[in-house]
């Protein structure tokens, strides 16, 4: 079976190509670029020696019938995962053409693109995002998001990049959920919606001293002065495993009870005292050298400032599944960042 996996530059991406090709399936990939295609076939070569695997270029995800052409040239296409969508701060355009646009644009041009020119595809996953559910005001910490929690935001309160990028995941899964009530296509549409996602690159050559934006989170945690003594707070999430967003994207193709789902999934709560607990334990470059700040608060803080959550409606669908933990995942991200980088 052949499957198009959207934005396969990025850190996710990656790991859902890397699954399905482990699985045996057929994989066509989406960059903005023939150089990153590039680097992309001669890794997954070296990895997975009769793949079948190739490479198209999609430069922006956001000019109209920006995916026509993939879906005429390849009617073998029978399952899309939709991944790109723009994840990084820092950008100079403004909020909504940075984010909103691409976000929403992407989403609405591919689900055209499959229903008008793709007729024989049956699946389609989009990756939103905890972002799309998560409340923003104070019940953040007392609400208990389940599949069917929705962010209200409204584009005319953003003010942040931050809230640009909640509000473009919010938009743009609301709109595929929308095109497809309105246009009952042939397909059935599932969404993955994890939270921050941490985890190793899927290959050792995409890590430079600054990671994915999500993992980059762990840097700023361990830049924190080292003498620090007092709790540590920075921020209140959930955590979950690159390799776990990976496996459920590819479930909810071959799950017939997950097709047409909301899936959310997470592992666990995550403060910057939880990161530093499990890399002061865990991971001996950084012992004793980052900060310590008091370990002895990090289950206050955890239940003080984290989201609370419920996973039981994906988990009824799959049958129990064990999250890999939040220490494996750091674990893995750090032995992997200090095979390319020294500690500085
Ligand atoms: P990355 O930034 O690593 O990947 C994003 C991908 O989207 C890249 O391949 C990027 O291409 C591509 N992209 C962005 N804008 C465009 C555009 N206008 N045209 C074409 N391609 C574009 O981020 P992640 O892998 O972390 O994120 C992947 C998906 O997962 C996103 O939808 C994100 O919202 C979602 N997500 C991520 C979470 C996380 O913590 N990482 C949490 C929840 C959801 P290029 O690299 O060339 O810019």
């Amino acid at each position: 079976k052949t499957v198009l996996v959207t934005g396969t530059s990025g850190f996710i991406a990656q790991h859902i190509v890397d699954n399905l090709l482990n699985k045996g399936y057929r994989v066509i990939g989406t960059t903005r670029s023939e150089s990153k295609n590039t680097f992309l076939r001669k890794e997954y070569r070296c990895r997975y020696e009769n793949c079948q695997l190739e490479f198209e270029v999609v430069s922006d995800i956001s000019v109209d019938k920006a995916f026509d052409k993939i879906f005429i040239n390849h009617p073998e296409i029978q399952y899309v995962i939709h991944t790109a969508s723009p994840f990084f701060y820092g950008s100079e355009k403004p909020l909504d053409e940075a984010y909103l646009v691409p976000a929403l644009k992407g989403t609405l041009n591919i689900l055209l693109a499959i229903t008008q020119f793709a007729p024989q595809v049956t699946n389609v996953v989009i990756t939103s995002s905890f972002a799309a559910m998560k409340q923003m005001d104070e019940t953040y910490t007392t609400h208990v998001h389940n599949n069917e929690t929705w962010n209200p935001i409204k584009w005319e309160e953003v003010k942040t990049e931050n809230d640009a990028y909640v509000a473009s995941k919010t938009y743009a899964e609301k709109a595929a959920r929308e095109f497809l009530r309105e246009n009952n296509p042939n397909f059935s549409l599932a969404t993955v919606n994890p939270p921050y996602v941490f985890g190793p690159q899927c290959f050792d050559s995409s890590v430079g001293l600054v990671l994915n934006t999500s993992n980059e989170i762990l840097n700023t945690v361990t830049k924190l002065d080292p003498s620090l003594r007092s709790p540590q707070v920075m921020f209140g999430a959930l955590a979950i495993d690159v390799r776990d967003v990976a496996e459920f994207h590819v479930k909810a193709l071959e799950i017939p009870a997950l097709a047409s789902e909301r899936i959310f999934i997470a592992a666990e709560p995550i403060t910057a005292q939880k990161v530093l607990d499990v890399l002061n334990n865990c991971c001996p470059t950084f012992s004793g050298k980052i900060a310590r700040g008091d370990p002895s608060q990090t289950a206050n803080l955890l239940e003080k400032y984290c989201p609370k959550y419920d996973l039981t409606h994906t988990l009824r669908l799959i049958g129990d599944y064990k999250f890999i933990s939040l220490q494996q995942s750091l674990t893995d991200v750090y032995s992997q960042y200090f095979k390319v980088n020294t500690y500085q």
